[in-house]
């Protein structure tokens, strides 16, 4: 048991964070998953999985016990852009607290390797002014104007990343996510972001329906699949590269395209209704994989069409589930 790897994984409830645990429980390693709560859509392949609350330093100590070599922290609270526009205050605070302490809980427990899980939300706000947006290096983070709340927060625990390798010898690692989806992520309910809430809205609308879509659909994004996220964190986590680097596509897409791509998926016609009323981010953001690529020799390559036609197919299952649910309960009503 003891020559192998012991992980933690925290925000192993949550979409890939769970991922994350599948595929080190395939590469043989020994995990540890921790949560709020249990994944949503399967059962945890976890050796250990635990329901701590990691914005309280004493859970953080538990969660980091007993001779673990690595933590993926990824936990935090977080959702789409209107969730995070909508609950600044909160996400901050409870994610610098979860920060700050799971840092300093792998310090306590001695813990080899910690990697942080940033955002491409880090990136200056100035920058990002053009739907045909130059793509984003790392040193672009400064001088610092980042998404409101949510990027403020993760640029700053980037740093105390930095500064718990340089004052306590801690072996961090930074990453800086841009928009991964795939299967078993949320959905519905307010915290879903684009790609699935777009393959819900396509899923639920009848053919020659009509979809709405947040803003005007020019702003542009790139999206990488869960599985490229994986493969990119775990390179990293074995890497000995310290600074905050990105992992994402560079293939820029606009949301109508998005949608344009998932109704072609569905097989379905549908028109475009746009809200400009609702939140919708920065105008363009994409990624430069220059420093990936350099120092992981790899990046994503999972093509966007493969993602999307596995993630709508798992969603319209999911919803057909729940429709099936809903019309055998009235039928059990009626019956008694
Ligand atoms: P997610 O919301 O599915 O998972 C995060 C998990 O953290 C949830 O299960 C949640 O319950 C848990 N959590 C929240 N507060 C907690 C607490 N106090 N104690 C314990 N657990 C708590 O999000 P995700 O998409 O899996 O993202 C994982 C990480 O990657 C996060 O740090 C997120 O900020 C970052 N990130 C994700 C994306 C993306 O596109 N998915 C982009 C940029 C950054």
């Amino acid at each position: 048991m003891r020559n192998k790897t012991r992980i933690l994984v925290t925000g192993a409830g949550g979409f890939i964070g769970h991922h994350l645990v599948g595929r080190l429980k395939a590469e043989g390693h020994w995990v540890r998953g921790v949560d709020l709560k249990h994944p949503q859509y399967e059962t945890s392949k976890a050796d250990e999985f635990e329901i701590l609350d990691l914005r309280r330093f004493e859970d953080c100590l538990l969660a980091a016990r007993g001779g673990i070599d690595h933590i993926y922290n990824l936990a935090a609270d977080m959702g789409g852009i209107g969730f995070i526009t909508a609950n600044r205050a909160e996400l901050a605070r409870n994610n610098i607290l979860i920060n700050a302490h799971m840092l300093e809980a792998a310090r306590a427990q001695n813990v080899g390797r910690f990697l942080f899980s940033s955002s491409a939300c880090v990136y200056p706000q100035s920058k990002q002014r053009d739907t045909e947006v130059t793509p984003l290096k790392e040193a672009d983070a400064f001088p610092a104007d980042p998404e409101p709340g949510y990027g403020w927060e993760k640029l700053y625990a980037e740093q105390l990343c930095l500064y718990y390798r340089r004052d306590y010898q801690v072996e961090t690692r930074i990453v800086r996510f841009h928009n991964v989806y795939g299967p078993l992520g949320t959905f519905d309910g307010g915290r879903e972001k684009a790609p699935a809430a777009v393959c819900r809205k396509v899923a639920l609308a009848t053919d020659s329906g009509i979809i709405d879509i947040w803003g005007d659909g020019k702003q542009t994004r790139s999206f990488m699949y869960v599985d490229d996220c994986l493969e990119g964190l775990v390179r990293l986590m074995a890497s000995d590269y310290r600074e905050p680097l990105n992992l994402g596509t560079d293939r820029l897409v606009s949301i109508d395209g998005l949608a344009d791509l998932v109704c072609s998926i569905a097989g379905k016609e549908l028109i475009k209704r746009h809200d400009p009323s609702k939140p919708q981010g920065v105008r363009g953001r994409n990624s430069d994989n220059s420093l990936l690529r350099k120092t992981l020799g790899w990046q994503p390559s999972i093509s966007l069409e493969h993602g999307l036609a596995i993630t709508y197919a798992w969603i319209a299952h999911e919803l057909g589930k729940s429709k099936m649910e809903t019309r055998n309960s009235h039928e059990l009503a009626r019956a008694r």
